[in-house]
């Protein structure tokens, strides 16, 4: 890919995502920040489209006190040097943004290192913005303080006043303001300081930019990058991200032979027999094929190339570890299983009575309700090893949602 850019590395460039706000809907619960769309929580949408931009430095999030153990679980399992500690905010948006600048400002000063360069203060709620948008952003502050990316104004404005319209306020020079707002960021600093000083209440970052007396240079938006706020945006953004989503299908086969024990292990449930699996690992056949199955769909090896047999760290391991770092890859990649199928093929035990038991650990071990996975068995009439009670052998298939982007 040809490309000025790849030649000059960016300035340091810190992306505050504010994620304080309480909003929980009416009922309670989550507070929406930390609601899942397609399987995946918001704020961990968010974080992950700006670790993923190469231009960013660090992605900092700015969380209320309250929600530490919401950030935690959203945030589990992601690794990267680029994700700093959660900061503090409080009580207004406007506040969380200046404690989030000065938490940089001060880190900066008692390390002796530079302060970012500059900033992308981002809303949390908009967790489909496509990565260009950040770089028209980026584009715009080599040449000016501040850049903001809007979108026109389609509809009619209408004044309501009593539930009739009064009065239709011209649209000519209006434009819908979005995040990511990019700064430079002293002056965005000092221009928060300011506001603070002077109880100045504000909606946005921009705004705090132009009362300071700041070019805030304009660019493109995109209507991806829609705020999730109501229930109804909630729906748009599944359909959105539906959209954006391709099918893939893997399958997976093992077999283990069976030896002398008292029971077997299958998808994770101990089933009484009067044999046990043989194998290097728990030799949970059922979890390994799923396993291969799920590793098939991302094309991603298989298990033996993940956790090699020949490795003596994976002896008598239980196999819901190898399954789990499986679900791990996918989400990983911002993707979602959907179905997992799994076939037994063996003439003893019987698997009938276990089937119910067998779909709720697979569920858990993946995090899916258990009406996503499917558990099916088969004799072989007593044909071949599983017939002649040598062995078991496993087949399953994944259905896994990938975002397009990445394949
Ligand atoms: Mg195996």
């Amino acid at each position: 890919m040809s490309d000025a850019r790849t030649a000059e590395p960016r300035s340091r460039v810190v992306v505050l995502i504010v994620a304080a706000g309480k909003g929980v809907r009416a009922g309670g619960g989550l507070p929406k920040q930390y609601r899942s769309v397609a399987g995946l929580p918001i704020l961990r949408r968010s974080v992950a489209l700006f670790l993923e931009h190469r231009d960013v430095t660090q992605v900092r999030v700015v969380i209320s006190e309250d929600h530490r153990a919401h950030y935690d679980a959203a945030l589990s399992g992601m690794e990267s040097n680029r994700l700093g500690a959660p900061i503090v905010g409080g009580l207004e948006r406007q506040d969380s943004v200046r404690l989030g600048l000065e938490t940089l400002n001060q880190e900066a000063v008692s390390s002796g290192t530079p302060s970012a360069e500059l900033v992308l203060i981002h809303d949390a709620a908009r967790p489909f913005l496509p990565p260009e948008m950040v770089d028209r952003v980026l584009d715009a502050l080599t040449t000016g303080p501040a850049a903001l990316p809007v979108l026109p104004v389609i509809d009619t404005l209408k004044r309501e006043s009593g539930g009739t319209s009064s009065e239709t306020v011209p649209r000519a020079g209006l434009v819908r303001a979005q995040t990511p707002q990019g700064f430079w960021f002293k002056g965005i600093l000092e221009a928060h300081r300011r506001a603070a000083e002077h109880a100045l209440a504000v909606t946005d970052d921009a705004e705090i930019a132009e009362r300071a007396g700041l070019s805030v240079s304009l660019v493109a938006g995109s209507e991806d990058a829609m705020k999730i706020t109501t229930e109804d945006d909630f729906d748009r953004a599944e359909r959105l991200f539906a959209r954006r989503l391709e099918t893939r299908v893997g399958t997976g086969f093992d077999v283990h032979r069976l030896g002398p024990g008292s029971g077997v292990i299958l998808g994770g449930v101990t089933i009484p027999h009067d044999q046990a699996l043989q194998g290097h690992s728990d030799a949970d056949v059922a979890l390994h094929a799923i396993t291969d199955a799920i590793l098939g769909a991302i094309g991603d090896g298989d298990i033996g190339a993940h956790f090699p047999p020949t490795d003596p760290k994976w002896k008598g391991a239980s196999s819901d570890r190898f399954l789990a770092d499986a679900v791990r890859r996918v989400s990983d990649r911002g993707g979602v299983i959907r179905h997992l199928d799994l076939t037994i093929l063996c003439e003893h035990p019987k698997i009938g009575p276990h089937r119910d038991a067998l779909r709720a650990s697979i569920a858990a071990i993946c995090g899916l309700t258990v009406d996503r996975v499917s558990v099916k068995a088969t004799t072989t009439e007593r044909l071949g090893f599983t017939g002649r009670g040598e062995g078991i052998a496993a087949q399953a298939a994944a259905t896994v949602a990938l975002p397009a982007a990445r394949l």
